[in-house]
């Protein structure tokens, strides 16, 4: 009946001190926090932590490429290829390079379609799309046409699972030998209450 879902405070996000803003958003929605850690990832987890598929590649790949043609900058010359693939692939490294560069806040969140529910409150990936009243529509200004040019990811903020699969293996991945809770939290049913108003 309940999801958990990965949330991961990026560098930009800690180092802005926005830790205690996004926590409270989760929160307030009544989403129940199982597991948190903060810690400096390391290379290896990085590459794993972002997808390995083609179908990821090529989304991430295509889309920088799409900006550096609307604006007219050649690709290869920039990045040494038009290939989605492999300029996927170095979008890949960037953000490897960035998720170890300094510490971050890693989260477990439980709750009804809490994969969804999260990415709702987290909002689009690239800031001037999220609507306002999300965490990267309230906080985030970065486009992807800067990030390109500086040749590293987009700061956004944070890391939420995209779907159930992939939040299961981030969870396996990043709390792997660390504890994830079980406890119960107030759930609106007052059924075991007795005592009356005098
Ligand atoms: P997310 O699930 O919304 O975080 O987005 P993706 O899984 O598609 O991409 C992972 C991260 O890569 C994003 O959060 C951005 O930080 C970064 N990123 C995605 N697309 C681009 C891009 O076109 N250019 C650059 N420089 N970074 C990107
Ligand atoms: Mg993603």
């Amino acid at each position: 009946m309940t999801e958990r879902t990965l949330i991961v405070i990026k560098h930009d996000g800690v180092a802005r001190g926005l830790m205690g803003e996004i926590i409270k958003r989760f929160e307030r929605v009544g989403l129940k926090l199982v597991a948190m850690e903060f810690l400096k990832s390391t290379r290896d987890m990085g590459d794993s932590h972002y997808p390995h598929t083609k179908k990821w590649l090529q989304k991430v790949g295509e889309r920088t490429l799409k900006e550096y043609l609307d604006k007219d900058l050649d690709p290869v010359k920039e990045l040494g290829t038009m290939d989605p693939i492999k300029i996927g692939q170095l979008v890949k490294g960037w953000l490897i390079d960035y998720l170890s560069a300094g510490p971050v806040l890693a989260m477990v969140w439980e709750g009804p379609n809490a994969v969804h529910v999260c990415r709702k409150l987290v909002g689009d990936t690239i800031p001037a799309n999220a609507v306002v009243g999300s965490i990267r529509g309230d906080y985030g200004i970065d486009s992807a046409e800067l990030a390109n040019s500086q040749q590293r990811p987009i700061y956004n903020i944070i890391h939420a699972s995209g779907e159930l699969a992939e939040a299961k293996e981030e969870i396996a991945l990043w709390f792997k030998n660390r504890e994830v809770f079980d406890y119960n939290v107030y759930s609106g049913d007052f059924s075991g209450v007795s005592g009356k108003l005098k």
